[in-house]
């Protein structure tokens, strides 16, 4: 029997404000142990949550992105249970009234479209976090994280393969950075996911017992957590045994999931209304206001630039990905003449590469669109040839400066020599000293004319103008 695989994922997506979903506190990352934690975050008795408006408003973003549904009666409930680093003995989440609902995120794969339901997304707060490694026989207990706002996303169980759950994970984080809600950050546990899985005969239409995979921190282990987990629920139902609901641990070092919990110990959560907090309600002309603010998308601007500067499909959706990216094409591509395919040949080219090695994210590009923009114009013009727009490239990359292109090729002498008479001195040289070459291409050798260009490019240290190079070369040989 073939089986097909279901797979549901929740996304817990740290919303960027500046304090807490509850309370002033800082939301800063990375402070002293306890000393982001209020009165509200540790639970003193007394105290009362005050709803951040700022967490509200980027929820409302998120659902108008994914073309969701906005409750505008929301209601924060109360999920019990003990844990010591949650000292309220509750969380305060959303149960059956959460703020988005009935949304859609489409996937991209391999050139296949497909519509991924979200079921709903609702306003939590984090809990802290148990130190186990720096204490002996006990554990520490950090209440900075506790009380930062979390948006969780859940999906419909509508992805069939680990590659389709990291296509949607990928476009979930590139659109939560691109509405500036979430500053993306998996290591620091800004945007992590559960992932539940299970498997049932391919044709069926009925849902089997799911396992849930907790809190996967990177792309590549949700897409090997997930390959795992469907591996071992196939050979578990091909050997004779049955998939039974638990909670798993993803280890990496292993590349394998372990029981974490069964449903037995699965927690009974007394859902209630926290009677502490009214009810939000929301008015339209607030949703709308925030729809004003909305920018435009990744996938419109996809398809924008494929339209007006012809870019294509693969090369816009690349640098799409990445909204100061994409708004460095805009720039040089403004500064280019509209070249924008240029530009994308050269993002996608040179300066992701530089990227890559040397570990810069697109906010911190250190030559700036002007540069690559004249670069690219001076490429086109004839004053410099491709090969010397690079080595500028990668000089002002690594000594970022607010000198002009012009001013660098002037200084550096770099101007390409299209003199015509100058050029022919410098072929006949390269002709002259290479009498055994030019026999070879008089003997039907055409490959040798390579040779002749690179040693008149060398003599000219790169400034000849290649085509200039091979014309006269193609005359004075033949
Ligand atoms: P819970 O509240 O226990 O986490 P939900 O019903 O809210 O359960 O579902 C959580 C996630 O699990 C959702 O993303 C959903 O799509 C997914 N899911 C539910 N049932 C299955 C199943 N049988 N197989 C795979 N995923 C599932
Ligand atoms: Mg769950």
């Amino acid at each position: 029997m073939s089986f097909e695989a279901v797979i549901g994922l929740e996304v817990h997506v740290q919303l960027q404000t500046r304090s807490k979903i509850f309370s002033g506190s800082s939301t800063a990352y990375g402070a002293a142990p306890n000393t982001q934690a209020s009165a509200v975050d540790i639970a003193l008795p007394g105290v009362l949550p005050v709803m951040n408006k700022e967490a509200l408003k980027m929820a409302i973003k998120f659902g108008l992105a994914v073309n969701a549904q906005i409750n505008r009666h929301s209601q924060f409930a109360r999920k019990n249970y003990f844990y010591p680093d949650l000292p309220k003995g509750y969380q305060i989440s959303q149960f059956d009234l959460p703020i988005v609902a009935n949304g859609h995120l489409t996937i991209d794969l391999d050139g296949e479209e497909k519509v991924i339901g979200i079921t709903r997304a609702h306003l939590e707060e984090d809990a802290g976090k148990s130190l186990h490694e720096d204490f002996h026989g006990m554990s520490g207990i950090d209440l900075n994280r506790a009380g930062t706002p979390l948006l969780e996303i859940v999906s419909e169980p509508d992805l069939r393969s680990a590659a389709q759950a990291v296509a949607y994970l990928k476009k979930m984080h590139t659109l939560v950075r691109y509405l500036e809600i979430c500053d993306g950050n998996m290591q620091e546990g800004s945007f992590r996911c559960d992932a539940n899985i299970s498997i049932r005969p391919q044709g069926s239409t009925k849902l089997g017992t799911r396992t849930e995979i907790k809190n996967v921190n990177s792309f590549r282990f949700v897409e090997k957590a997930i390959n795992f987990e469907i591996e071992r629920q196939i050979d578990l139902v091909e050997s004779g045994g049955q998939v039974i609901q638990e909670t798993r641990l993803y280890d990496p070092d292993k590349d394998e999931t372990r029981s974490m919990r069964g449903k037995e110990e699965a927690h009974d959560y007394r859902y209630f209304p926290d009677p502490d907090l009214p009810a939000m309600i929301v008015e339209q002309s607030y949703i709308d206001q925030i729809q004003q603010t909305l920018p435009e998308l990744p996938d419109k601007r996809t398809k924008r630039f494929v339209d007006e500067f012809g870019l294509s499909e693969l090369d816009a959706a690349m640098i799409t990905q990445d909204r100061a990216l994409a708004d460095y094409f805009e720039g040089a591509t403004g500064c280019a003449q509209g070249n924008g395919k240029t530009v994308a040949n050269w993002i996608n080219g040179e300066l992701s590469a530089q990227l890559n090695k040397t570990d810069i994210d697109a906010e911190h590009i250190p030559v700036s669109v002007e540069q690559l923009g004249t670069l690219i114009n001076r490429i086109d013009d004839n004053t410099i040839s491709n090969k010397i727009a690079k080595t500028l490239f990668q000089q002002l990359w690594q000594q970022p400066s607010d000198i002009t292109v012009d001013e660098l090729i002037e200084q550096q002498g770099l101007k390409q020599i299209t003199d015509s008479g100058a050029i022919e001195a410098l072929v006949d040289d390269v002709i002259a000293q290479h009498p055994e070459q030019v026999q070879q291409f008089k003997d039907g050798n055409a490959k040798v004319i390579g040779f002749f260009v690179g040693k008149i490019m060398k003599a000219s240290q790169g400034k000849a103008n290649p085509k200039q190079v091979n014309q006269l070369l193609q005359q004075k040989l033949s």
